[in-house]
């Protein structure tokens, strides 16, 4: 095991892969030591608080044994929107810090919980999705995204090499701020496409767009040009973010078609800012309707506009869902939910997430399904 330790307060601290913060009273980690060894002391010692060492929020770690389906929540797990294309999602939290991030990440004013999902067991879940998926459709996608930057992921590299044993295609999204050209090399023959997101070619407005001075535009270019150079696809993806970065955009178009993005997919997925609920809105950010959007995608290139056949996506049966919308449950909640007044609960092999409620862990609630797409199931108390 891979870690740091270090003393800080009155707590023993470790850091396992640069990642997952546990934190042990002094007094408690000297009796566990002596009990469980150095080591042991990190898995067992029953006085332990983990963390997201770079989101600094409380994290949950999710193995096979902690009971925790894998399916029903859109922050972590697996997401079948009723297509050939399944989002893998092992980990929540990121190093960047995006003026317009939709779901308020990095340094956050609405999330309060991070989790990570054990490599064999969403290995294990996926394995067994894949095999009912494979009843109605032929060619399976492995998507990874998520609420956060996946090169985070600790086992990154040996989840992409096992899910391209499972799937046909594997692509992932990521920010490209800790992704290597050593890594790049590493996944050659195991990744089909890596969407790269990035939001301006001016140093200044892209540390700006992602919210951190230390970003460095320059190594997101060149890792941008080691994938064009591999077998792995590029697909450039700005976040268009009216009254920012208008004039970059087709700057961004002109380095993708230098650097030769896009080999076998479309080599741009222009995004359009959306305010979201709990997302964060760019001061001063210029509004522009979908319509507009699109007619000046179309002006720039016709081939901009995106669709779903031009990543191969086709519908395929969705997995079976275990609630209906209106159903009246009763539930124990089990986890803290991702933000304030949101807690998650489990039952029938799904995770619900229970939304607006002051309730404990452990507590019982009586509740409603108000959503169930996707097989992603939210509930309110009744
Ligand atoms: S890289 Fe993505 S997840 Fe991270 S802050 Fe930016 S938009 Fe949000």
């Amino acid at each position: 095991m891979k870690y740091e330790k270090r003393l800080e307060g009155d707590d023993i601290v470790f850091i396992l892969h640069g990642l997952i913060e546990v934190r042990i009273p002094k007094k408690f980690y000297e009796k566990c030591r002596e009990r469980y060894g150095e080591e042991g002391t990190i898995s067992f010692c029953p006085y332990k608080s983990i963390y997201n060492a770079i989101t600094k929020r409380r994290l949950y770690y999710i193995s096979k044994e902690s009971n925790v389906p894998l399916i029903g929540h859109n922050a972590f797990g697996i997401i079948d929107r009723g297509t050939n294309l399944l989002q893998v999602r092992p980990i929540t939290g990121c190093n960047l810090n995006c003026i317009f991030c939709s779901v308020d990440e990095g340094i956050s004013r609405t999330r309060i919980t991070d989790y990570i999902v054990d490599l064999d067991y969403i290995l294990e879940e996926f394995e067994k999705i894949v095999e009912y998926k494979r009843k109605y459709c032929e060619s399976i996608e492995a998507h990874i995204d998520g609420q956060g930057e996946p090169f985070l992921y600790p086992w990154i590299e040996k989840l992409i090499k096992s899910l391209s044993e499972m799937a046909d295609i594997v692509s992932i999204q990521t920010n490209g701020s800790v992704l290597t050209k050593k890594m790049i090399r590493k996944l050659d023959g195991y990744l089909d496409r890596i969407n790269l997101s990035i939001h301006s070619l001016d140093e200044r407005k892209a540390k700006l767009l992602v919210g951190k001075k230390d970003y460095d535009l320059h190594h997101i270019m060149e890792i941008a040009k080691e994938i064009s150079s591999s077998n792995i696809d590029l697909l450039l993806a700005p976040v268009w973010v009216p009254g920012y970065n208008d004039d970059d955009i087709q700057e961004i178009i002109e380095f993708g078609k230098i650097i030769g993005a896009g080999k076998k997919w479309k080599a741009f997925g222009i995004q359009k800012f959306v305010k979201y609920r709990f997302g964060r809105i760019p001061k001063g950010v210029k509004k522009m309707d979908f319509r507009t959007f699109f007619k000046k995608l179309e002006e720039m290139d016709k081939s901009l506009i995106l669709s779903r056949e031009d990543f191969g996506m086709v519908k395929c049966k969705e997995l079976p869902k275990k609630f209906r919308v209106g159903e009246r449950v009763k539930l124990k909640l089990e986890m803290h939910g991702r933000i304030k007044g949101e807690m998650i609960a489990i039952a029938r092999e799904r995770v619900i997430q229970v939304v607006d409620t002051n309730k404990k862990l452990g507590d019982y609630v009586n509740a409603r399904i108000t959503r169930n797409k996707d097989n992603i199931y939210v509930a309110k108390e009744i």
